[in-house]
């Protein structure tokens, strides 16, 4: 199959990018599923650093790990203050928008202005043809604003710093998520916005 769902999508266009031993970052560590796949991405010699806001996540998130939790940081603190713990050029960034899965609260969510905060700060830190990626759900409360303001954001990243695409399956049910991904083509230490 060559058109894949958003998920899976988004993890083919990291394991084309990401190399064993590079730093990367999971900014939504949720339920602990692509922190686990990012840390079997890097391999022992790599490290993941893994955000959430609610320490119910990161608790699900360092049991899923297991013993892949040895190079793996988990960091309760928004995703937008990347800045301060990460340090070094990244290989490839994941996001996946919204709220927690099976969480008895699905009020807190991730907010337009820290999500376009840390993608800002993560293209700086990203190395020459890394990808983020970020899955958007539109289904929820405050769902299309973000969307929509993300949108802008992308649009407005100067096409000689990146190369971004939106990428949405258009017969699939019951809100699907997009999928937007961002390729640094240049190195820059502030991605241009126009
Ligand atoms: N990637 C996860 C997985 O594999 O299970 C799913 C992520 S879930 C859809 C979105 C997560 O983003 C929630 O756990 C939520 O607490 C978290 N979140 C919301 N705002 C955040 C922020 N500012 N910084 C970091 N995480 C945030």
């Amino acid at each position: 199959m060559l058109l894949h769902r958003v998920l899976p999508f988004s993890k083919r266009l990291l394991s084309e990018t990401v190399l064993a031993g590079e730093t990367v970052v999971d900014a939504t560590a949720g339920n602990g599923n692509d922190t686990e796949f990012l840390a079997k991405l890097v391999g022992d010699s790599g490290s993941v650093v893994a955000f959430d806001i609610q320490h119910e996540a990161l608790d699900a998130t360092a049991e899923r790990l297991g013993e892949l939790n040895n190079h793996v940081e988990l960091i309760l603190d928004s995703h937008a203050k990347v800045d301060q713990y990460v340090k070094k050029p990244i290989g490839g960034a994941m996001f996946n928008l919204g709220y927690l899965p099976y969480s008895n609260d699905l009020t807190v969510v991730t907010k337009p202005h820290s999500t376009i905060e840390a993608i800002h700060k993560l293209l700086g830190l990203l190395k020459k043809g890394g990808i983020i990626t970020i899955s958007v759900y539109d289904g929820h409360e405050g769902g299309p604003e973000e969307r929509d303001a993300l949108t802008t954001y992308v649009r407005s990243l100067h096409q000689g710093d990146v190369h971004v695409v939106r990428y949405e399956l258009l017969n699939q049910r019951n809100n699907p998520p997009i999928l937007v991904a961002i390729e640094k083509v240049r190195e820059f230490d502030e991605v241009r916005c126009v």
